[in-house]
């Protein structure tokens, strides 16, 4: 006889006995999401998040492969991410069973028989053991683990036991229901083919000796409950927006996420504009607002932030639960549960409360050094950057707050176009003896280089200069700079929220590139690297930018640049945020210095991707750290434990972070802090 077996089998009703469960599920699953579509989403300003819809679509597919089937973010962090893929599989495999059975008792009968048949029992089975220890990994690290920082960041809660009690339920209610057919069955019929469901089968041993009758009513109880069992955690999920949720939300987040540039922030139009920045939690866009949704309490975030690891008071993942617990505390919607008592919310302010100062403390949103870490740790891609500078804009704009440190930064950029207050140097002085081209002089030139206010002006910086020029000379290089025309490119002003400050430089400094001219553009400092390729484009600046790493590597490629020496002390590379997670230049860099040093790049323990801020992006380069230790010195830490020599960076904001902290740990004996272009100039002399 062919193996086969009959779906529904023992349920009285057949599949009468789905339906209602069914209709009433989807009812209250339209139900909960038209609700919260209109109560809580729809409450943030209009966005566009849907176009370009095809490649969008595309894209999400790419995605879904790569995060979804091979789970690449979770993966990064071995133990929870092999839980999570576990159950991801287990329920895809488990859903794809349920979908065949549905499938096969409509309409093609044939497809569960035979040696198919066979098979889809025992990839079910597995399915199911999947999850199953999917969920005792996640139990026996939340709640069987020590105690220490590592709770800090998992914030147990009731919401999470239900989930897991859920997933659990519906597993292992499932097997039941399975062992006790298998036991039911006569023997040398179907019970020969149950050695393909091998876990029914182990579990079925135990009814062996139960009569018939009984068997069969306890069959059809554990069917309906779990039938209850596996309805009650859809109308969970989709009910309650507790953790499980992220099931629903989190693709259509992925899909929906942001198609600009990484490094890119979104302008204000300031002609139309009747607020500046987000003062309240309905000027975020919806989008922002169903970030907060998708966001599944997983920490990654939080445990990669330079800032939370060295004690400043900002936790992006409590960042983002406060604004969910705040959004909810203003919406009507019925079915709330409350978030973990582990956020940045002041627990004594009664709501209603102020988004900024009562929710999210002022110091929270100026620690943000905006490095991009947290994002590109989150699996379910959170847009936490864009938040932090929103409210920054409406602290600026709207309120006139600026920590006291950095007013004096966007006011030298408003009276003298650059950022080193106290220089004693012009743009140009740094060329002296080196005859640097300026575009005022010669416009016929291959390419143009923007120094940036550091390189140009600040003392130790402009030695990245000179190496710089002497490379580009020896390289035979048609280029010119701005001269005394190059004014700041606008990022400190943008980063810290004055987005009326930084419009007024990029449009100067795109029309003055303009009226040259110009196409391309190199680089020696990745925060102007970022805002002119990838921000300037917004007010109709196109122009084609690379940073002084990129240029290096391609002339030693065409064998422009002769060596004459190569360094012989062990060097490690320190990624500037702006240059690696923010545009993904990790390799550069690391090709140069590889042909200049004899042994081996030794890498620090955070690198590339999971590089560790220097704690200068975002203004915080200017604005003092009151809390915990200095991110730098944080850093200069992973440096010292690699026992190089020579800490290479291709940043000048990264370079005065790490020497002094190099100086603050009396480690400048041991230790010298270099720019790549000065590595190079050196070995070609
Ligand atoms: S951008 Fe960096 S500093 Fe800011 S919250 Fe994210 S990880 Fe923390
Ligand atoms: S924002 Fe992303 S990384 Fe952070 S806790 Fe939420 S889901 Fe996890």
């Amino acid at each position: 006889m062919e193996a086969f077996r009959e779906i529904l089998w023992n349920v009285p009703g057949g599949p009468w006995a789905i339906y209602p469960v069914a209709l009433v599920v989807a009812l209250i699953l339209l139900y909960a999401g038209f609700v919260r579509f209109l109560d809580v989403w729809r409450r943030g300003k209009p966005e566009d998040r849907f176009h370009p819809f095809w490649s969008r679509i595309g894209n999400f597919i790419k995605l879904g492969v790569v995060e979804g089937l091979i789970h690449r973010k979770f993966l990064r962090e071995l133990y929870p991410g092999i839980a999570h893929l576990l159950i991801f599989w287990g329920c895809i495999i488990l859903l794809l069973g349920a979908g065949i059975d549905f499938v096969g008792h409509y309409w093609f009968h044939s497809w569960v028989h035979g040696t198919p048949f066979l098979i889809y029992s025992l990839i079910n089975d597995i399915g199911g053991i999947l999850v199953f220890i999917g969920a005792i990994i996640f139990i026996i690290r939340r709640y069987a683990q020590k105690p220490g920082a590592f709770q800090e960041r998992l914030d147990r809660s009731n919401d999470d036991l239900i989930a897991v009690s859920l997933i659990l339920a519906v597993v292992i209610t499932g097997f039941f229901v399975e062992a006790l057919r298998i036991a039911a069955v006569e023997p040398g019929t179907e019970a020969a083919w149950s050695l393909w469901s091998p876990f029914g089968l182990v579990i079925s041993k135990s009814f062996i000796g139960l009569s018939s009758g009984t068997n069969l009513v306890l069959h059809q109880a554990l069917w309906f409950l779990h039938l209850i069992l596996a309805a009650g955690a859809v109308v969970y999920i989709s009910l309650f927006y507790n953790k499980l949720t992220h099931i629903i939300v989190s693709p259509a987040n992925v899909f929906l996420r942001s198609r600009e540039p990484k490094g890119a922030l979104q302008p204000i139009n300031l002609e139309e504009a009747e607020t500046f920045g987000v003062g309240k939690i309905e000027d975020f866009t919806w989008k922002q607002l169903l970030d907060l949704d998708a966001c599944t309490r997983c920490g990654r975030c939080q445990e990669i932030c330079p800032a939370y690891l060295s004690g400043q008071p900002l936790s992006p993942k409590k960042l983002i639960q406060s604004l969910k617990e705040h959004l909810l505390e203003q919406s009507e919607y019925p079915f709330k549960i409350k978030v973990p008592k582990t956020s940045l919310l002041i627990p004594e302010a009664d709501p209603p409360r102020s988004l900024i100062g009562e929710v999210i403390p002022e110091d929270a949103i100026w620690s943000c050094c905006t490095c991009l870490a947290c994002q590109e740790a989150c699996p379910v891609y959170v847009e936490h950057i864009n938040k932090i500078i929103d409210m920054r804009r409406s602290l600026i704009l709207e309120q006139a707050k600026v920590p006291e440190l950095a007013e004096p930064i966007l006011t030298s950029i408003e009276a003298r176009g650059h950022v080193v207050i106290g220089t004693t140097h012009t743009r140009t002085d740094w060329e002296e003896g080196l005859e640097v081209k300026h575009l005022s002089e010669n416009s016929q030139v291959d390419l143009v280089w923007w120094l940036g206010c550091q390189a140009s002006l600040e003392d130790r910086s402009v030695k990245i200069a000179q190496a710089f020029a002497k490379i580009l000379k020896a390289a035979n290089v048609n280029f010119a700079t701005l001269g005394t025309e190059e004014t700041c490119c606008g990022d400190p002003a943008r980063r810290m929220g004055n987005e009326y400050l930084f419009q007024m430089q990029a449009t100067k400094n795109i029309e003055l590139l303009k009226n040259y001219g110009v196409n391309k553009i190199v680089t020696t400092c990745p925060h102007c690297f970022n805002t002119i390729k990838n921000e300037y484009p917004q007010f109709g600046g196109e122009f084609e930018v690379i940073h002084h790493s990129q240029l290096i590597s391609q002339l030693m490629k065409e064998g422009r640049l002769k060596l004459t020496s190569r360094l012989n002390q062990g060097i490690t590379y320190h990624d500037p945020c702006y240059l690696g997670r923010h545009n993904d230049i990790y390799d550069p860099p690391r090709q140069v210095l590889a042909a200049i040093a004899k042994g081996d790049l030794v890498e620090m323990e955070r690198n590339h991707w999971n590089s560790f801020c220097c704690g200068g992006g975002g203004g915080r380069f200017w604005v003092e750290e009151k809390q915990g230790k200095r991110i730098s010195d944080v850093r200069i830490e992973d440096v010292i434990r690699t026992n190089a020599e020579i800490v290479a960076t291709a940043c000048p904001y990264c370079m005065q972070m790490l020497e002094d902290s190099i100086k603050s740990k009396n480690a400048e004996e041991s230790l010298k802090n270099l720019d790549i272009a000065e590595l190079v100039a050196e070995a070609i002399e």
